[in-house]
């Protein structure tokens, strides 16, 4: 606890520039709870300084609960002039609805955010500081947990994203050598992946770097899919552990046949593009894998040609030697 303290402390002492990048803030929703949705953006309207937060773009991903619909529009209302609201006309699945609201930002910097979400102060200026000095480094807070039935908030310590051969995502301790920079564990966590839709990308260079694969379903894999391509077309993925952003981690993913029949999908046009020799690994985790429908792949593979980028070998020796 003295250590956690300590690092807070070391947090608030930081000092940020008077001029930064202005953000988007993206938050896509499908049958979110009105109170978790609502926390998200009120969390955000009252703990990020105006002059930094561009707008704010809600996505409804064809929601069906009904106080998603008038409810909301009134309740909005106090935050009129920063909210962007776009109903979508049929359900996009996550992926291409936070296209949707990326293609209707103005702010140099998107930051996508879940809609069960809860920022804390001081939360984007780590991120866009960050941003400011490379734009080809993509950032991350550190996740805080919220429980989903009590929403005791817990904070997390300080961790980085990692995966394993069937593609599952986890949580990874940090090495000590990595909290050894002057800022010592407040400094930015160079991360293997991204964990999901948490994370800051300057608007520009996600555009260059070929946005999200629009061939994905529904939901899953997209975030390794970008965490690859981050490291692997010449940028860079850190975790900001003074940037906190609570979330509600919920279970019924697991349950969901959907869900999973569209990650599987997902983690298969991943593999396909990015993994090279190295999809055998992938393949040895599940026998019929090897011979399933992942759809068209070109573009994405002529896009990697295009950005030149380097191998998956190139990944694993240099960004992610940890994974056996
Ligand atoms: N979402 C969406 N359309 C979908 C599925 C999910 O807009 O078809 C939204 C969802 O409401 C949430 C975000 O995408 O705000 C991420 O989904 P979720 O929280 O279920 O993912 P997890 O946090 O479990 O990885
Ligand atoms: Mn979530």
């Amino acid at each position: 606890r003295q250590k956690k303290n300590e690092n807070k402390k070391r947090c608030l002492e930081k000092h940020y520039p008077k001029y930064l990048p202005t953000a988007s803030v993206i938050i896509c929703f499908h049958n979110e709870e009105f109170n978790a949705l609502f926390r998200t953006v009120s969390s955000v309207m009252n703990l990020t300084p105006h002059y930094i937060l561009e707008e704010i773009i809600l996505v409804d991903d064809m929601s069906e609960f009904d106080d998603l619909k008038e409810k909301l529009d009134y309740h909005l209302e106090v935050f009129r002039g920063k909210i962007k609201l776009i109903r979508n006309k049929k359900r996009e699945g996550l992926i291409r609805a936070r296209l949707i609201g990326a293609s209707r930002a103005s702010g140099d910097v998107l930051v996508f955010l879940d809609s069960h979400c809860e920022v804390n102060r001081v939360w984007l200026e780590p991120l866009l500081f960050a941003i400011s000095k490379d734009p080809k480094v993509v950032v991350c807070p550190l996740i805080d947990v919220i429980n989903d039935t009590t929403l005791e908030y817990t904070p997390s310590p300080v961790v980085r994203g990692a995966f394993n051969w069937k593609l599952q995502f986890k949580w990874d301790n940090v090495l000590s050598y990595e909290m050894e920079g002057p800022e010592g564990p407040t400094g930015p966590i160079r991360s293997p992946a991204m964990a999901g839709g948490i994370f800051a990308i300057q608007r520009k260079y996600f555009n260059e770097i070929g946005q999200y694969d629009k061939g994905m379903y529904l939901w899953g894999g997209e975030n390794l899919e970008l965490s690859l391509r981050i490291w692997m077309c010449g940028g860079q993925l850190f975790i900001i552990p003074c940037s906190r952003v609570g979330h509600i981690s919920k279970q019924h993913i697991q349950n969901n046949f959907r869900f999973m029949q569209s990650l599987r999908y997902n983690n298969l046009r991943l593999v396909h593009v990015w993994l090279d020799e190295y999809k055998e690994q992938f393949f040895l985790q599940g026998p019929g894998l090897k011979s399933m429908n992942y759809g068209n792949i070109s573009e994405r593979v002529e896009l990697r040609k295009r950005l030149g980028c380097k191998s998956f070998q190139w990944y694993l020796d240099t960004v992610f030697p940890e994974l056996e």
